[in-house]
């Protein structure tokens, strides 16, 4: 059993409360541990911790903050075997993802933002006689809450700018994936950050989560997960008015014209389909075809993601591992029976797979691909976050837009085609705060990251979470 504790003033200590969660092993499906089941009194615990903490932390100069920040960074490195491990174990995805995307994102997460508060500038304005200047200074306390998907990878792309804009931060990962950002709170210690500047609570959304939200002493909040959670944050949070930053669901649009590099675009949807299970905000679920090349695709497509190797997320070998808990396995597979229900073809998967030996109990589903749905039906309109795409042919350019544009979501969006005004006009019209072409999930950290409607508010990303995780003051001199 691994007991996990909260972290706060950079000491590993159980919560007020004494009261515990079942943490699982989504490729068994048994628990394998227990985390802090944390209330408001841990979180003002927390809060009190960041608070002392904080005047020295923002008046520290900026090489030494650089130096702290990047000894985490390459922390994180030095234990990227154990940390890719504990992430695998923690939320069934395979070892390779681990240790090739999550982890190493988490270090450069830390790195670039080191980097960034080096070079984080201000404007100043000038008329005759008159200087104005901005001041963009740390805002106090933060709050950072993160979902299972992608956990130390999107905890540390909250945490590491908060931080290097010189707040205190309290973090919540995922009750469902809490153990990396455990494990994160022993390399920050051996980084040498200061007791209290960063302090992470463990627990449900509703009670810890919540309890972040509504404290009066904390003055942000940049939240990642549902779009239900979200819309409840900011409902507490916008009479605070507290500054909120929201990167919600998605139900991307992936669109393939007859014109695009075919072998790289096989290859690449196929990855934007079915990696980490499908459980990335940005895979492309719905995949729009132009019509001459639609059965091809469909032919060359399903047969590659029936060789995909679904297995022990442990053995480097598998391609596909578990889904994340039972909770979300149910979903997903109620899903793909409501997928049926509303005229579907099963072109391949459409069912749970069940492996031997101690993994017979692990939550495994079969990537899973249909056709035949309309635009407006459920299994359509809302976000699965599973190994479910939907496969639909088109025929003109305003015909895909209007596919691609036609859900409450907009999060990214994926055009392959060779063709450079249709490019300009997918760029300009896509309903989407990211619209990848000829790529997917290629991430320049100093681009703007977030959606539109119901995706969520705000940018995340370089400048971005700079100017975020700061408060913005003028100040007019008259000389
Ligand atoms: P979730 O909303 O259930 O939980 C996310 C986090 O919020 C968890 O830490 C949870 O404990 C906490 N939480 C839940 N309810 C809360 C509340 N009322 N108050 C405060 N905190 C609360 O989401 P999930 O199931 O963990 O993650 C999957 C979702 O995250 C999907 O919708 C996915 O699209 C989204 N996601 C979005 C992005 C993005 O960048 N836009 C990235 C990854 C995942």
């Amino acid at each position: 059993m691994i007991i996990l504790q909260n972290y706060i003033d950079g000491k590993f200590i159980s919560p007020i409360g004494g009261r515990y969660l079942d943490n699982h092993n989504p490729a068994t499906g048994q628990v394998y541990g227990k985390i802090p089941d944390s209330g408001p009194e841990d979180v003002d615990a927390a809060v009190q911790a960041a608070t002392a903490a904080f005047p020295a932390w923002a008046a520290m100069p900026p090489e030494q903050r650089h130096d702290i920040l990047r000894g985490i960074s390459d922390g994180i490195l030095a234990n990227l075997d154990r940390l890719a491990e504990a992430e695998s174990l923690d939320s069934g995805k395979t070892i390779t993802t681990a240790r090739t995307v999550d982890i190493p994102r988490a270090a450069l997460n830390f790195k670039f933002f080191a980097t960034a508060l080096l070079h984080f500038a201000s404007e100043s304005h000038q008329m005759p006689g008159v200087i104005s200047y901005t001041l963009r200074q740390p805002l106090g306390v933060v709050g950072g809450i993160s979902p299972w998907n992608l956990p130390l990878y999107l905890f540390t792309w909250k945490v590491a700018p908060a931080l290097a804009a010189g707040n205190c931060v309290i973090g919540k990962p995922s009750e469902v994936t809490p153990y990396t950002a455990y494990l994160l709170g022993e390399i920050c210690n051996a980084a040498g950050l200061p007791p209290g500047v960063f302090n992470i609570v463990h627990g449900l959304g509703p009670r810890a989560g919540e309890a972040i939200v509504r404290h009066p002493q904390i003055k942000a909040v940049s939240f990642t997960g549902s779009t239900r959670a979200g819309a409840e944050i900011a409902r507490i949070a916008a009479p605070m008015f507290k500054k909120l930053s929201l990167e919600l669901g998605g139900k991307n649009p992936n669109l393939i014209f007859a014109d695009c590099d075919y072998e790289r675009m096989l290859q690449t949807t196929v990855g934007s389909s079915f990696n980490n299970q499908g459980q990335i905000c940005l895979c492309g679920s719905r995949i729009y075809v132009e019509r001459p090349i639609y059965e091809k695709f469909k032919n060359d497509f399903v047969a590659a993601v029936n060789n995909m190797k679904l297995g022990d997320p442990a053995d480097p070998a598998s391609r596909l591992g578990a889904v994340v808990s039972k909770l979300h396995f149910d979903k997903v597979l109620s899903y793909i029976e409501l997928a049926k229900q509303e005229g579907g073809t099963i072109l391949c998967g459409g069912h749970q797979i069940q492996l031997s030996g101690p993994l017979a109990d692990g939550w495994y589903i079969a990537p899973t691909v249909v056709e035949g749905l309309p635009l407006e039906c459920r299994t359509n309109q809302e976000e699965i976050f599973g190994p479910v795409v939907t496969l639909q042919p088109f025929d003109t350019d305003d015909e895909a837009l209007a596919l691609a544009n036609g859900v409450p979501y907009g999060l990214s969006s994926t055009v392959w085609t060779n063709n450079l005004a249709r490019t300009q006009r997918f760029a300009t019209e896509l309903q989407a705060g990211i619209v990848w072409v000829n790529c997917w999930l290629l991430r320049d950290l100093r681009t703007p990251f977030g959606g539109v409607k119901q995706s969520g508010v705000g940018r995340e990303g370089g400048w971005e979470a700079m100017r975020f995780f700061t408060e913005t003051k003028n100040v007019t001199v008259v000389g």
